[in-house]
């Protein structure tokens, strides 16, 4: 049962930002080895033991949400491929005071996983692609598998999940050529094509002289002529919105880099080996799966929560093509 004691303390830090949104990664295993997330090197995986229970999870996501987290997004690694899930996600879908859950995947199985994603009750997801070149897909993410990620998406639109959101890591001499490709799939198609700044953080196989910030990729694409601005909603993230004229879809553009929205950042972090981070950018955790392992009870949990809204920075310093200052891998903490 939810508390709605009014005086239930709520997740409000020191810069006056209230936390309501949960980023779950449920597996560090995925099924694509994407240029820009996983390390050079290869990293060991977390054994069997290290990675969260689900029913610890929705423990930690119930304490949450006793203390004011409305939205959550399940990501990995790759969270369709963990074993369970379609459950799991009917759980967070049914959980009292959870007013939005949304599943970030590489679409790789979406087309076979549809029909058990609805029925969990998921209307939204966000999938990941940067090219809509069958070879330079391949190139990017390891793996020939263009096909199933386009047949995931259109099976995503049959069924008429919205928003589907599509993100593009923008990476020049990679993909900047098909940009306005990506744009024009916004024409008639329902789809929320998302820039994404390429972020350093651990060891990537990306070059960071690839990465590109907003007013370039935005150049990239001004032979499209003039975007027409989407007002944000209530329950929109940082992206800054864009229509072409008459378009069914839009375009979005999340400059971490360029134009960090740290001010009103809302998100906390839980990692699949149980650490809460209050800032992605930042290496700072608070661990919860040994507390939880050892018994602590649901306050020690609130507690360990304020502890990381406590450390929470006011904001980032990872600049461009500055040096990672992040040492933990995307691939580990969910994006
Ligand atoms: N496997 C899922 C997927 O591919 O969407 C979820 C995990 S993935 C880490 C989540 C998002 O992070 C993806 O959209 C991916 O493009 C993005 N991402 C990963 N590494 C990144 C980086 N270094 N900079 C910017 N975005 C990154």
């Amino acid at each position: 049962m939810t508390n709605l004691n009014p005086i239930t303390p709520q997740l409000i830090d020191a810069c006056r930002r209230k936390l309501n949104y949960l980023r779950v990664s449920i597996t560090d295993r995925c099924n694509l080895r994407c240029i820009y997330c996983v390390p050079r090197d290869r990293i060991p995986k977390l054994a069997h033991d290290d990675i969260l229970r689900y029913e610890e999870i929705l423990r930690i996501v119930r304490t949450g949400v006793r203390l004011g987290i409305t939205k959550v997004r399940v990501t990995g690694g790759e969270p369709l491929v963990r074993k369970g899930v379609f459950d799991f996600l009917s759980e967070l879908t049914r959980m009292e005071g959870i007013e939005d859950v949304s599943l970030t995947t590489n679409g790789m199985t979406l087309a076979t996983h549809m029909d058990q994603i609805v029925v969990a009750g998921i209307n939204r997801i966000n999938v990941s692609l940067d090219s809509l070149e069958r070879e330079k897909f391949a190139a990017i993410t390891g793996r020939d598998g263009f096909d199933r990620v386009w047949a995931g998406i259109e099976k995503a639109m049959e069924k008429g999940l919205s928003p589907i959101k599509i993100n593009v890591v923008a990476m020049a001499g990679v993909n900047d050529n098909e940009l306005i490709d990506m744009a024009r799939l916004t024409i008639d198609r329902p789809l929320h094509v998302r820039f994404i700044e390429f972020m350093p953080m651990g060891t990537s196989g990306m070059d960071v002289g690839c990465q590109m910030l907003t007013p370039e990729i935005q150049a990239a694409l001004s032979p499209l002529g003039h975007l027409e601005p989407v007002e944000n909603g209530r329950i929109d993230g940082p992206a800054r919105r864009f229509r072409l004229p008459g378009a069914a879809g839009e375009i979005g553009f999340i400059s971490a880099i360029s134009h960090h929205f740290c001010s009103t950042c809302n998100r906390l972090r839980l990692t699949a080996n149980g650490q809460l981070r209050p800032c992605l950018m930042s290496d700072v955790q608070v661990d919860l799966k040994g507390p939880l392992r050892s018994g602590a009870t649901d306050a020690d949990i609130e507690n360990l929560f304020f502890e990381a809204i406590a450390k929470k920075p006011s904001e980032h310093h990872l600049s461009r093509r500055g040096p990672a200052q992040v040492s933990q891998q995307m691939c580990a903490i969910g994006g």
